[in-house]
């Protein structure tokens, strides 16, 4: 049966390995994602609960999408990733009812990592909003996450928000968003992780990894992308003006850096 609202299923072929830096919190969810998925019967055994969300916040471009999408490429799950707009469309009938089926989707796919992206639009406390609407949502998306009508088992859910303040705190009782992780921007060893992640593959030479990373100080994982793509794109302009392909260096790293203006700030 095609249901009116359908977001595209991803099977992402990133893992852990694709992500820089985050030590920390590869290995938190490690802890509480991977290894309840993989050994259920031991966690049981304990008395541990299994299942329940994920709440990633911190800066925008700083990777959480990107966790997001390694997480359910680590455990080979699907990845479902949900806009506001997905479920506030208005030609789709009505927005409760699209949430209901965005997880009927995912309980379809399992295993399946169901994101939410910018949660605290769907989520925001239920005395900020002004139309009955927006509550609704609230309480359709609060009855989604306890499993209401239908269990949640196989299914993971990640949201990602740069406010987590404004989300109403009925998300983060027991079973619903009850772990919140920061996803910092990256430091320097962080930096020059992801720098090394962006160059892999590409054709390059001696790059000063070290260096570039003292000179990208607030500069986030997108930004760094963006130095990268950039780099990339000179050095292939200026190949086809030359009619010879050259590695990039150091320099040519160095040059797209001063075009791209770092995006964090005080946190
Ligand atoms: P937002 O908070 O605005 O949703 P975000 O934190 O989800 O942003 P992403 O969209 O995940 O940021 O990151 C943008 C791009 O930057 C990614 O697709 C990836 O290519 C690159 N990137 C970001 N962080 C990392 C990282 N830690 N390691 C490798 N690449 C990264």
């Amino acid at each position: 049966v095609s249901t009116a609202v359908e977001a595209p299923l991803e099977q992402p072929s990133i893992t852990f390995q694709d992500v820089g830096g985050m030590d920390a919190i590869k290995e938190e969810i490690r802890l509480k994602i991977v290894h309840p998925l993989a050994h259920p019967e031991i966690y049981q055994a304990y008395g541990q609960r299994i299942g329940g969300g994920v709440l990633m916040y911190g800066p925008p471009g700083c990777g959480k999408t990107y966790l997001a999408r390694a997480t359910a490429g680590e455990i080979k799950a699907r990845f479902l990733s949900i806009g506001i707009n997905d479920v506030l469309d208005m030609w789709l009938g009505s927005s409760e009812k699209n949430l209901h089926e965005l997880f009927e989707q995912a309980r379809r796919s399992k295993p399946c990592v169901l994101f939410f992206d910018e949660v605290d639009a769907l989520a925001a406390k239920r005395t900020d909003m002004r139309y009955s609407s927006g509550r609704q949502i609230v309480n359709q998306f609060l009855a989604e996450l306890d499993g209401v009508e239908s269990p949640n088992d196989g299914i993971l859910i990640l949201a990602a928000t740069n406010a987590p303040w404004h989300l109403d705190s009925a998300f983060r009782r027991p079973g619903r968003f009850d772990r919140i992780m920061f996803v910092p921007p990256p430091d320097r060893h962080a930096r020059t992780h992801i720098l090394r992640i962006l160059c892999r593959h590409k054709p390059i030479e001696d790059i000063d990894y070290d260096y570039l990373s003292k000179k990208t100080v607030n500069f986030s994982g997108a930004d760094l992308k963006a130095v990268v793509d950039l780099a990339i794109d000179r050095k292939l302009q200026l190949a086809i003006k030359q009619g010879i392909p050259k590695p990039l260096t150091t320099r040519d790293f160095l040059a797209a850096v001063e075009l791209i203006h770092p995006s964090v700030t005080e946190w």
